[in-house]
């Protein structure tokens, strides 16, 4: 078993509701199990205009290899019947394989840790929802990521939204 972290994110129709569903769904993988869930976090859309993001992390406890847990990942953004016009386009789901037990992955379809993990503030906050004390496979810690990523831009949604 390996804990592996997801970023979730959506802007378009109801991205709420899509972020929390795509939480049942991985729930829902083969093999997998969601551990912790963020709360959610409001975020300002990097690129062209469009409107504000919803963003959250979830911890899954999974035994699905690093290339099949990113095919799941794929198969639920389809089954959102993901939109995406333009790179940095709005779009229904994305979700993002953030980190895999300790392991680095350099692969042609796959990057881990994720290469904006350790900038985006829509990443790093919700994962220390679920663990503060979260250390990189290069021994960077999170605490040391998020004192140099102001919570610019970003909002914490009340429970149960
Ligand atoms: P995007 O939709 O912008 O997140 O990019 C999706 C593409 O990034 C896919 O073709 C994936 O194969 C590739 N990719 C590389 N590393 C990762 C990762 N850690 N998580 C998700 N997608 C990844």
């Amino acid at each position: 078993m390996v804990l592996a972290y997801i970023g979730l994110g959506s802007n378009l129709e109801d991205p709420t509701g899509q972020v929390n569903r795509a939480f049942l769904e991985l729930d829902l993988l083969a093999d997998t199990r969601l551990v912790a869930r963020s709360a959610l976090y409001r975020s300002r859309a990097i690129g062209p205009e469009q409107p504000d993001y919803i963003n959250a992390v979830a911890q899954l406890e999974t035994r699905l290899a690093p290339l099949d847990l990113l095919d799941a990942l794929q198969s639920i953004e389809q089954a959102h019947r993901r939109v995406r016009l333009q790179h940095w386009g709005p779009r229904t789901l994305d979700l993002d394989l953030l980190l895999y037990g300790h392991q680095s992955i350099q692969l042609p379809r796959l990057t881990v840790p994720h290469p904006y993990l350790t900038q985006r503030s829509f990443v790093l906050y919700p994962l220390a929802d679920i663990d503060p004390n979260l250390q990189l496979p290069d021994g960077i810690s999170l605490q040391t990521l998020l004192s140099q990523c102001p919570f610019e831009g970003l909002a914490r949604l009340p429970e149960n939204r």
